[in-house]
């Protein structure tokens, strides 16, 4: 007989979420694609959206600053105005923009720009999280050793990113 299942706590879910996200900076590429940066901000994205623990989810989109107004919003089903907000800032960093002119920038905007960038992004906003629920801060300088690539014969799971030798 099969067991039967047994519901998945918050604390369990944000481990395995987190070894994912984690993993992923890790073997993210030194010079990641336009699609690979792409990829990772609306992976971040639709993370402060659908994350099955919804205060978790709500307390994500306020770290990463992303208002969704459409979520709360009258849908025109109701007979209401849709209510559309375009993220000014998110399209200009997607076509690499200059986003230094504007006023309402994001707290924490994704660091894609290298293996580096993302995963020192990533270890603070994980220490944000972790200063919320009163754990203790990661040293950020130590998330290599903490979080290498992924054991797989001769490299076969690493991404590729923009090769030079060509
Ligand atoms: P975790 O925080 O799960 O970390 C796992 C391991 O990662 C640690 O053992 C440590 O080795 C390493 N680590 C810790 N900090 C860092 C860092 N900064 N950088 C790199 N590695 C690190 N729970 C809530 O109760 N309320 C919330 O609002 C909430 N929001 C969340 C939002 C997101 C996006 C995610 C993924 C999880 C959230 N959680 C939330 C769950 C919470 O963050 C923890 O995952 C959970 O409480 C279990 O904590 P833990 O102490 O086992 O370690």
């Amino acid at each position: 007989k099969e067991k039967s299942a047994t519901p998945v706590t918050k604390e369990e879910l944000g481990r395995a979420t987190w070894t994912l996200l984690h993993t992923l900076a890790a073997q993210y590429p030194d010079k990641p694609t336009r699609q690979q940066k792409k990829d990772v901000k609306e992976l971040m994205g639709i993370l402060s959206r659908i994350y099955p623990c919804k205060e978790c989810a709500d307390h994500f989109k306020e770290v990463l600053s992303i208002d969704d107004v459409l979520d709360d919003g009258v849908g025109l089903e109701d007979g209401g105005l849709e209510v559309v907000e375009i993220d000014i800032v998110g399209l200009l960093e997607l076509l690499e923009l200059d986003t230094s002119f504007c006023m309402f920038d994001r707290a924490n905007p994704v660091q894609t720009g290298s293996q580096g960038d993302f995963s020192q992004w990533l270890c603070h906003v994980h220490n944000i999280v972790n200063r919320s629920l009163g754990k203790l801060v990661f040293p950020c300088e130590r998330v290599d050793a903490r979080w290498g690539k992924l054991e797989c014969e001769q490299r076969a799971c690493d991404l590729q990113g923009i090769t030079t030798n060509f």
